[in-house]
């Protein structure tokens, strides 16, 4: 990559402004300036993009193809600055100017196409093969709409549009000439000919597949790989099928496909939808992986799976499978053994969940209206995957129903994915476990060899480098840059544990995060919080497994020790939640009205005053995050045991010097391996316990109610409106008292509670908590996404 002195960036800039916002650098906004600036690296990006794609056909390697229906961005002005090495210059240059470069890379609208963990992780893994210089890819859609914007209105959730491209996206390249038609619906019959099936295909609905191409830069490698996103539209000359009114409703249907990323699937028109999007994605992406294979290599179809490899990130893109043996025998004239081999030789499956509600399925007449030759298809694999358990596993013939791909007209994404990959993974060490022990035992004794376990990660670059920028010079100061390119060295802070100097600058540092995010508070909601306070942080998506509820319920606890004795003395802290809810979850948006109205009740209790405030920070997203994760010192991750596959927000907590407050769930057991049961604050019931009182019962959410009284006075509460300025929340009292509390909130709250007052009381011995925040930091190289890659190159992907 070029390099550039402060003056040659000016000049560049002076002349990047005037050809494409026709103005002088004197006249410009701080608009302008970013996007002239994005102009420069965009010019940069493109060059290296050309020579790495160059490099690519050249050897002749093996490429990696990542498929997700999320790509959660945010922005990429800071990533795109670090990893070329213009950052320092640019905001030298931007000084020099009287501005600010926060400001100025603010301008940059976050790309929100994805949910949450998912969809960041993702995001993460990108510039983790870019930076490490793996030769991988993504494939994404370009929705026109990301995930909603939250509005709080009276405490309560609204969800307005997410007009991401309102203005001119400057990383993106269309690429009309690379198009692809992707064919829905009709009808598929077959002949012989030859002595095989000959399919034919009548009255598709064709919808041409448009790629955008963003350039994912490696960390100054001169690697600049891409994700690719797919846009839906009407092909050329095409003219509107009988069921469209006029040309303009066939145009809206067919853009429909890429309208919306779905932030949740539970109403039935929303989930056809989806059901397109997810074929649109596959379809698309798997035409191309097949066109470039026989353009950029010189060798037969059957040896594609020896250049190509898909990992799919969850089930969403599953129908990847059945698309490319379509492909493969209708297209390429392979008989089924042929393309099945090769198929079942190329994908490779991420499990993100174990939550049975939340394991995808499909009903089979659906699957047939979006494309009847691939649920033949579907069909057929599962008949002749049971057929080969009957005959070659006598002793998992009584499983055959458990097994089955289609049961009850219902088709079951994760057992299709199982079945059609050579890799399975987990997303922690324990998820992995559970996964072989529980939720696909079955598969597992059957195929032990395709399970395993990846441990999540976290780009180094962003959540650290780029997000804190004063921990990062500290860090560099103390133990030199080598750190950078390999993060598990961060653990030669170690040495610094006893030194107190250092310990009060890395106070420091925190300090100076949290005023920033003070700031940030106070513009957002006008509550003011005390920067002395610990910043005790929960944000991520709301969900009841998730359990922002017994936080809540602590803060509540709190408050009523406050009323009760006015003058109790009490470190003081403020309790700081960021969380999106799915639009029809309805208990989730109630918790976050609760949250809302008892943070209104303890902000202005004359009594409480110094003690204890409450902010939830709306429309939690990439951007904020950056704000928060520097400036927490709890970070509260507190699942029921067993429910979260990994989390990810713990870990960026952690690399910032947070102290995590959680249950042994995902990767907080890792966590806690790594940093000693001394800096970290466990409590609650193990997942053993969990899946025990689910499988054997003995679990009574009422005998907790009758017996303590500050539970009970808690959920009484909820029904006569007494934390919350009379406003009632009878569905989350309902949900504990008479479906049995599902996700264990009173079980864990005493244990909960305890904890809590551990906290604090180490807090209050300032370097031994210093001490304890230098010890998660220096222990969380491994949780650098480029440790999670090099494993799945190493181990899945066969890079090296
Ligand atoms: C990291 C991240 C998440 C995931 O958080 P968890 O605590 O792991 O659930 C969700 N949303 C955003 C915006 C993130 O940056």
């Amino acid at each position: 990559m070029k390099t550039f002195t402060k003056e040659e960036f000016r000049e560049l800039l002076e002349k990047k402004v005037r050809d494409k916002r026709t103005k002088t650098l004197e006249e410009t906004t701080d608009k302008d300036l970013f996007y002239a600036i994005a102009s420069i690296i965009k010019d940069s990006i493109n060059e290296a993009s050309i020579e790495t794609k160059q490099r690519y056909i050249n050897n002749k390697k093996r490429q990696v193809s990542y498929l997700s229906m999320e790509f959660l961005i945010g922005r990429l002005i800071e990533s795109n600055l670090i990893n070329t090495g213009f950052k320092k210059v640019c905001d030298e240059v931007l000084a020099d100017l009287g501005r600010k470069p926060r400001d100025v890379y603010g301008e940059e609208q976050d790309a929100g196409l994805g949910n949450g963990g998912l969809g960041r992780l993702a995001a993460c893994f990108l510039d983790s093969i870019a930076s490490l210089g793996y030769a991988g890819h993504g494939f994404g859609i370009r929705y026109r709409y990301g995930l909603f914007e939250q509005r709080i209105v009276s405490g309560s959730q609204i969800e307005l549009p997410d007009n991401w491209l309102r203005e001119v996206y400057p990383w993106e390249t269309r690429k009309i000439d690379e198009a692809i038609e992707v064919k829905f619906g009709g009808e598929a019959d077959f002949t012989v000919e030859d002595n095989h099936y000959q399919f034919h295909y009548r009255d598709q609905e064709v919808v041409l597949a448009v790629p955008y191409d963003v350039g994912i830069v490696g960390y100054e490698n001169d690697v600049v790989n891409t994700l690719r996103l797919w846009s839906a539209e009407v092909p050329e000359n095409a003219v509107s099928p009988e069921q469209y009114k006029n040309q303009l409703e066939y145009m809206q249907s067919v853009e429909k496909i890429s309208g919306f990323l779905y932030p949740d699937d539970s109403t039935e028109e929303g989930r056809f939808l989806r059901l397109k999007q997810q074929y649109f994605l596959v379809s698309s992406t798997i035409q191309t992986l097949i066109r470039r294979f026989k353009s950029q290599y010189d060798m037969p179809i059957e040896q594609f799976h020896e250049k190509n490899v898909i990992q799919i990130n969850d089930t969403h893109p599953t129908f990847g499978i059945p698309e490319l043996m379509r492909i493969l025998m209708d297209e390429e004239g392979l008989s089924w053994e042929e393309a099945w081999s090769i198929t079942s030789h190329t994908f490779a499956y991420t499990n993100h969940t174990i939550m049975q509600e939340a394991l995808e399925k499909w009903p089979v007449e659906m699957v047939k209206r979006v494309s009847p030759r691939i649920y033949m298809i579907i069909h057929e694999i599962n008949e002749r995957f049971c057929k080969q358990v009957f005959d070659e596993h006598e002793e998992l013939r009584d499983r055959i129903s458990e097994l089955a791909v289609i049961s009850d007209d219902v088709i079951h994404m994760s057992k299709l994915a199982i079945v059609g990959s050579y890799s399975v993974n987990g997303v922690a060490a324990l998820h992995s476990d559970i996964i072989k022990d529980y939720t696909f035992h079955d598969f597992y004794r059957l195929t032990p060899e395709k399970f395993n376990n990846k441990t999540n990660g976290i780009t180094h670059r962003r959540w650290l480098m780029g997000a804190n920028p004063g921990l990062t010079d500290l860090i560099t100061d103390a133990i030199g840059d080598h750190w950078i390119k390999s993060p598990v060295e961060l653990n030669q802070l170690l040495r610094y544990q006893n030194d107190n100097g250092f310990l009060d600058r890395l106070a420091e540092v925190k300090l100076q995060n949290k005023k920033i995010l003070q700031d940030v508070i106070y513009k957002k909601t006008g509550i003011e919080v005390n920067e002395h306070s610990i910043f005790d942080v929960q944000v991520k998506r709301l969900h009841e497994y998730k359990r922002q509820l017994l936080n809540i319920f602590h803060v509540i606890h709190l408050y009523n020790e406050i009323k009760r004795n006015p003058k109790l003395k009490m470190v003081p802290q403020t309790f700081i939640f960021g969380a999106k809810a799915a639009p029809s979850y309805h208990l989730a948006k109630e918790i976050i009205r609760l949250i809302h109205l008892v943070g209104d009740l303890v902000n202005e209790d004359k009594d409480v005053a110094g003690r204890i405030k409450v902010v939830f920070l709306e429309n939690y997203n990439v951007t904020l995050a950056e704000y928060i994760m520097p400036a927490a010192e709890i970070s509260e991750q507190i699942s029921t045991a067993s429910m979260e596959a990994s989390g990810t927000g713990n870990m960026k907590m952690m690399m910032n010097g947070a102290v995590t407050l959680g249950t042994m769930d995902g990767a907080n057991v890792e966590i806690a391996e790594l940093v000693g049961k001394e800096n970290i604050l466990i409590f609650g019931l193990s997942s053993e316990e969990v899946i025990s009182y689910q499988n054997e019962g003995g679990y009574q959410a009422n005998d907790i109610y009758q017996t303590d009284d500050r539970l009970k006075s808690i959920l009484d509460g909820l029904k006569d409106g007494r934390y919350a300025k009379g406003e009632t929340f009878s569905d989350i009292y309902y949900r504990i008292l008479t479906n049995n509390d599902p996700y264990f909130i009173l079980k864990d709250f005493t244990s909960y509670l305890e904890t809590h007052i551990k906290a604090v009381t180490l807090y209050e011995n300032k370097q031994t908590w210093n001490k304890m925040s230098l010890v998660n930091i220096a222990q969380s190289g491994k949780f650098s996404s480029d440790r999670t890659i090099n494993e799945y190159a190493t181990d899945i992907w066969k890079l090296i």
